[in-house]
């Protein structure tokens, strides 16, 4: 980190504030200009945010600017080459772009079955499907719990997709991991550590949501938080943020996509479905994403989405999903990637 001195600093204050960088285990070297001095503090700051803190509350001392980001594991300075996340045969950040689709909700057996087909028949490499819901509202639909899991299992033994499906509540935890192949973390939840470092323990891939108001900062210290726990398996999701705009559901941020691609070397999957909240929005920003960079797409699919119980008015028909896929391989292609 970088410690600037105010103009007026006197020489005990600059001795002092080395001698504190010393106890704290950076090495000082510092600068003097013509009106002020700056020391370079060497040393790790990563994950010692405290150490910031007390060397910028020092008299004398006008600003401490970090250097390194305050995650680790995450970052591309731990590791250069992409990470490639397996979710059984399934390889997401690779050359293939992954395709995550299904239903907002599992809400029936016919319903998930007839999706699930529809979506291996246009190419989909997984299927999702909401088995526990975080609903706005505590009187709408709150998922099929451990049947809608079962559910998604007989699903997958058709089709053979893997199955990602979202995780609410650390006390449903073993549930959930004997019938995902990936387990989603919600926007609503991204910032519940103590959910974060189980499923860090869970030893299942992670498909982990920003939250909606979550800098990218942020986002990536609760991959860290997974990651931390041992789990390398996570994959990170941009679902749109919440701004001003009205005119969609949430702000899609494209930018986050090679902003994350340059900081992280985890995979990055997209979700136009949320990130607009309007069917006729989803292929375009499906396209943009994968032309941003992304490694995936997680794409909401309803068989009759005016009667689905949850996001039918952002979801789309099988043959609109199947036009998108039809879309997306030139534009894949055309970004040196594959669908
Ligand atoms: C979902 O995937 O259906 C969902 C609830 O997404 P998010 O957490 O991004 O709102
Ligand atoms: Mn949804």
């Amino acid at each position: 980190m970088i410690v600037v001195m105010k103009s007026g600093a006197s020489p005990e204050q600059i001795e002092h504030a080395k001698a504190t960088m010393v106890e704290l285990g950076y090495q000082p070297h510092p600068i003097e200009g013509e009106l002020r001095t700056v020391i370079g503090a060497i040393g790790d700051e990563r994950g010692k945010p405290e150490d910031v803190e007390s060397l910028s509350i020092l008299e004398g001392v006008e600003k401490v600017i970090p250097i390194l980001p305050a995650y680790k594991l995450a970052s591309r300075d731990f590791k250069t080459e992409n990470s490639h996340v397996k979710v059984k045969d399934v390889t997401v950040g690779n050359n293939k772009i992954a395709v995550i689709a299904g239903p907002c909700s599992v809400e029936s057996e016919e319903q998930i079955m007839e999706i699930a087909r529809a979506v291996k028949e246009a190419g989909a490499s997984m299927l999702r499907g909401g088995a526990y819901k975080p609903r706005s509202s505590p009187y709408t639909f709150q998922g099929m719990g451990i049947e809608g899991l079962k559910l998604l299992r007989q699903a997958s033994q058709e089709t053979g997709l893997p199955i990602v499906t979202e995780i609410l509540d650390p006390h449903d935890l073993d549930a959930v991991v004997e019938y995902a192949d990936m387990l989603q973390i919600g926007a609503r939840n991204s910032q519940n550590y103590a959910l974060l470092k189980q499923v860090g323990k869970s030893g299942k891939p992670v498909l982990l949501k920003r939250g909606m108001s979550t800098t990218i900062k942020e986002f990536l210290m609760c991959a860290e938080y997974i990651l931390s726990e041992g789990n390398e398996d996570v994959i990170l999701c941009e679902r749109g943020i919440r701004t001003f705009e009205t005119a969609t559901r949430n702000t899609f941020d494209l930018n986050a996509i090679p902003v994350l691609k340059e900081k992280t070397h985890l995979p990055v999957v997209a979700d136009p479905s949320h990130g607009t909240g309007y069917w006729q929005y989803v292929t375009p920003m499906a396209l943009a994403s994968i032309a941003a960079g992304a490694d995936g797409i997680i794409i909401e699919v309803h068989n009759n989405p005016e009667v689905a119980v949850s996001d039918g008015g952002q979801s789309l028909k099988p043959h609109k999903f199947s036009l998108l896929m039809e879309k997306a391989a030139p534009v894949a292609k055309a970004v040196g990637r594959e669908l």
